[in-house]
């Protein structure tokens, strides 16, 4: 009895064990109008999901970066910045307000009156949100992501007229949406009025989504909201949230796990009739940072590293919520191998982060401070 339930269960493991899973995070509305809760900036959750490889795709609603909470222009900055660290911009509708009902949320398609904005009304949203991004930002995104994620035919038209090819829409899971339109579906939020006390449960809800419809659709956008003013965004839960999410996803697929924005996926996926483009990101093989010795350690420990040329490197450590605690190396090295040192006395036990870039490349290191 045994033996033949051996034969049947084996098959089915080793060939999802094959199969890698495309993973992107999708932000959406990024900034609104009440910035009252912590953390006020991308930067915490970016750096939670950076310290376990992933990618961020910021869907941003061009308008908010002209209005008064943004005078200050950090968020501005913070997205600027994005964009070089490898994560995407993508452009969510023009301001949130629907040109036919004044309703919020969306604008597209007024799904109050069921009213179809004609082709002119669009396209003019389209294109101020455009400008702005590229006037605040200096983005011109390839990827759209649609208020209240419904658009009509005459919404395809207008992105497609204004060259976007990517969208993350309601429509169907993956595959053209019209002519020259890739879509790629987004999965479910699990973030939205996060507390303490759905944590675990939002946790394993999650995680089995991901392994079974995530697997079978061989991708999964996981959605999150407004990291300003959910109530869940308060004192860093979602960021915490997140980087358990991700240590648990890395520890299951390890290699097979490919974090992707959403422009990156939906162009793999769109370009695999043609070729084999998936898993092939490009990483040096000659940059190298090893496991820190010892680990788990008190109180100090040594972290190496192989550069592959000569170059400026900058070594930094990092706490679970991706605030940054010390920076161990900031300037020129030379190639081959290099050790450094990391002290931690006086800090707090648990799981810290490193993280090393040598001429733009990074690569991240968690190690455990025990007592
Ligand atoms: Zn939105
Ligand atoms: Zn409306």
């Amino acid at each position: 009895m045994f033996k033949s339930l051996l034969f049947f269960i084996l098959p089915f493991f080793t060939l999802f064990a094959q199969d890698s899973l495309s993973f992107i995070i999708r932000v959406d509305d990024v900034q609104s109008r009440n910035v009252s809760y912590v953390p006020a900036g991308i930067a915490p959750f970016e750096n939670a999901v950076e310290l376990r490889g992933g990618k961020v795709t910021w869907a941003v609603i061009p308008h908010r970066l002209i209005e008064n909470m943004n005078t200050s222009g950090i968020l501005t900055q913070q997205l600027i910045s994005t964009v070089a660290k490898g994560h995407e911009i993508a452009q969510h509708g023009y301001n949130h307000i629907c040109p036919k009902c004044n309703g919020t949320s969306h604008e597209y398609y007024c799904s109050s009156q069921y009213f179809n904005h004609p082709y002119a009304v669009q396209n003019n949203m389209t294109q101020l949100g455009l400008d702005l991004l590229l006037d605040s930002l200096g983005q011109i995104p390839k990827s759209f992501v649609p208020p209240g994620h419904q658009v009509d035919t005459t919404s395809y038209r207008v992105l497609v007229d204004n060259n976007f090819e990517f969208l993350s829409s309601n429509g169907v899971t993956k595959s053209y949406i019209f002519p020259g339109l890739f879509n790629l579906r987004h999965h479910q939020e699990y973030t939205w009025e996060l507390t303490q006390a759905n944590y675990q449960t939002k946790l394993s809800q999650a995680l089995f989504d991901i392994k079974t419809n995530g697997m079978s659709d061989k991708y999964f956008i996981i959605l999150l909201h407004d990291p300003f003013i959910r109530q869940g965004y308060q004192n860093g839960i979602v960021v915490n949230w997140m980087g358990e999410l991700l240590d648990s996803l890395n520890s299951t697929f390890g290699d097979r796990i490919k974090y992707k924005t959403l422009s990156e996926a939906a162009k793999a996926f769109r370009d695999a009739g043609t070729s084999i483009a998936d898993g092939s990101e490009n990483f040096n093989i000659q940059f190298k940072l090893k496991q820190n010795f010892p680990n788990p350690f008190n109180p100090s420990t040594i972290i190496s590293f192989q550069a592959p040329n000569e170059g400026t490197a900058l070594l930094k450590v990092y706490d679970m919520l991706g605030n940054e605690i010390v920076t161990l190396l900031n300037g020129p090295i030379s190639a081959g191998e290099h050790s450094v040192r990391f002290d931690a006395n006086g800090m707090a036990s648990g799981v810290y982060f490193y993280r090393l870039t040598i001429n733009g490349s990074t690569l991240s290191g968690k190690m455990l401070l025990g007592k």
